[in-house]
């Protein structure tokens, strides 16, 4: 573990004129802060405990910030900083460096991820680089075997190649600093004023040639497109705060990922470990270990819906409608019949797809907040001759939860295939396919399971899966016979797979395995109850009758109050870091508060209170 810092700090910034007549270049403040300071404050967050100052010019700054930040920062004064150079500074900080630390100058404002990067290196000795900033004021590397440091210089005359520019952070070992300091000493007759760099271009060079397998040269290590920039004149200052400052802003937030609550029906919220399981090494989605992945993936998606070795998942990418589209154009054969419940949006989507691939079906229409009338359903299915039927398990349109159980009693009295949309329902519940006679089942990888959108699958029921070898193939791309067939023979999907969504889908599987689908069920029956205790309790109306509702997501009445407006709701709840969903169902308005995903009790009870003050503020 590395735990200390050397800053070089003795320069004198003669090129930025007056404004550093009498301050160091450390102290020109970007965005309210000293560079230096926001530099110290990086070295921090990545475990750095001491911060040693190199100083001469103007010494006084930095002991003023050694004083605010006391004990972790001591200032080292070179009393000849005039007429020494970098490297006169280094000697002065050297006797108090205790093991390998980290080496910057201090005029530089960079993104904090270069620190990770040193840090994470196995090598002890390591230069930070960039590629090409053409800042006027390059230093640039040149290499020797690929990445070892063989010479330095603001001079491209002098270098036989160029491999990257020095950003000004470099790695060193205790041995390296040594044989750095050696190096000056003798050389302080002929070369006063050397600079730190001219000393590690020796040093390594010289390890090189020895191959030492002890103590190994300087490597460079380049990041490409490295947000950074070294603030030595007035041009550099522009260019800092107008473009290099906002990337790095940018790049630092990024990472930081921000707890955001989505009370809207999907994606829904992921929990941290799901979000970084994303970053993976690069890898072909061919090789074997990406099959055994996705492998896994298929039965692990079918344990949750029953016996794994008599269900098939089938993966594409897509979103969930893709796995509905799936279902509908690859199950129903040239002369089967097709009927589609329709109670909201989504059923009446699996209609469209029904009527866009010209197949044989009709529709059975149903109130999209009343529960379903079975009686009628089955009088329909007995008189219609129909082969397959498509159902909503959870209608998200508005929270009304359907009888897929008892529909499956009725398909399977008349032999009928069931295609059910469980995108919504999957994993928020238990769903048990072979006892609530379910053949076909659509699902998503960002709703209920809690990982990232583009994985769209479908269940299957093994028996029913083989027998779809003979149905015409409607769509290349959508087919679950030819997506199913490919995959058993090769353990490779036919087109390229989300890869890193794929990866956060393996962690979302492992957090759903941790927590059961029984207790997450019941942790979104506990947000739901606190939920809809204070929408009773605020006198709003709910548009499902809550013995039909899902837990998942609630369809609230607008109220009638002509100064409620949705958009200052939204905007309100989202300063306060939940987003919410508007929802209109034909003429009556609604908004739509959905509780699935990584939330918990606590948060919907902060939800609460956040509707609660809105709706106060407009009485
Ligand atoms: C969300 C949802 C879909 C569609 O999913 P997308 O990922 O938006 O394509 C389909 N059916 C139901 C029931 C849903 O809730």
């Amino acid at each position: 573990m590395i735990k200390q810092a050397v800053i070089l700090g003795a320069g004198l910034g003669s090129r930025l004129k007056g404004r550093t007549e009498c301050m160091p270049k450390g102290f020109l403040e970007l965005d309210g802060m000293p560079i230096v300071e926001a530099s110290v404050r990086k070295l921090f967050e990545v475990g750095i405990e001491e911060i040693i100052i190199g100083t001469g010019h103007c010494s006084e700054w930095y002991d003023r910030l050694a004083q605010k930040y006391s004990p972790a920062i001591r200032t080292v004064r070179n009393p000849k900083y005039a007429d020494t150079g970098s490297m006169g500074t280094l000697e002065v900080c050297a006797p108090h460096v205790k093991g390998d630390f980290l080496l910057l100058e201090s005029d530089l404002i960079y993104d904090k991820i270069g620190l990770d990067v040193l840090l994470n290196d196995t090598d002890r000795d390591v230069i930070l680089a960039s590629g090409a900033t053409k800042s006027g004021d390059e230093v640039y590397l040149e290499a020797a075997d690929g990445t070892v440091l063989h010479n330095i210089s603001k001079n491209k005359e002098l270098l036989g190649s160029i491999y990257a520019e020095l950003v000004g952070i470099t790695k060193l070992s205790r041995e390296t600093l040594k044989a750095m300091c050696e190096f000056a000493e003798n050389h302080h007759a002929d070369q006063p004023k050397m600079e730190y760099e001219t000393a590690m271009a020796a040093v390594s060079q010289k390890l090189h040639s020895e191959n030492n397998l002890n103590h190994k040269p300087i490597y460079i290590r380049k990041i490409e497109y490295y947000a950074w920039h070294e603030i030595d004149d007035e041009s550099h200052l522009e260019m800092a705060v107008n473009q290099i400052l906002p990337r790095i802003k940018e790049n630092e937030l990024l990472r930081r990922v921000r707890r955001e609550v989505l009370l809207n029906p999907g994606p829904a919220t992921t929990t941290d470990s799901v979000k970084f399981a994303q970053v993976q090494p690069d890898i072909c989605p061919r090789e074997k270990e990406f099959g055994e992945l996705m492998n896994w993936i298929c039965r692990e998606l079918s344990a949750f819906a029953g016996n794994p070795d008599e269900i098939e998942t089938v993966l594409f990418g897509g979103s969930g409608t893709a796995a509905d589209e799936v279902m509908i154009s690859s199950c129903v054969p040239e002369d089967g019949k097709l009927l589609v419940i329709d109670n909201g949006a989504y059923g009446a989507r699996m209609a469209k797809m029904a009527e866009v691939y010209h197949l044989n079906f009709d529709v059975f229409k149903s109130s999209a907040y009343q529960a379903l009338d079975l009686a009628e359903l089955e009088h329909k299915i007995a008189a219609g001759k129909y082969t397959h039927l498509a159902a909503v398990f959870h209608e998200t349109t508005t929270g009304l939860l359907n009888p897929i159980a008892q529909i499956g009693a009725i398909c399977k009295k008349y032999n009928v295939i069931t295609l059910i949309d469980a995108v919504s329902a999957y994993v928020g519940m238990p769903i048990d396919m072979e006892k609530m006679g379910i053949h076909f089942m659509s699902a998503t990888s960002n709703k209920n399971i809690q990982g990232m959108a583009g994985v769209a699958f479908v269940i299957c029921n093994r028996n029913e899966l083989e027998k779809l070898s003979s149905v015409p193939m409607r769509s290349l791309y959508l087919n679950l016979y030819a997506q199913y067939s490919h995959f058993k023979k090769t353990s490779q999907t036919r087109f390229t797979p989300p890869v890193q969504t794929l990866y956060a889908l393996r962690q979302a599987i492992i957090e759903t395995k941790i927590e059961t689908v029984e207790k997450r069920y019941e942790r979104y029956t506990e947000c739901w109850n606190i939920l809809t205790d204070t929408v009773e309790r605020l006198g709003l109306k709910m548009l499902v009758d809550k013995k039909n509702q899902s837990h998942f997501i609630t369809a609230i009445l607008e109220p009638e109050n002509p100064r409620y407006n949705f958009d200052e709701l939204h905007d309100f709840a989202m300063k306060h870091g939940f987003t919410i969903y508007p929802g209109k169902l034909g003429e009556i308005n609604t908004f739509r508060i959905a509780n699935i995903g990584d939330i918990k009790p606590a948060e919907m009870k902060r939800f609460s209170e956040v509707l609660e003050i809105y709706l106060k503020s407009i009485c």
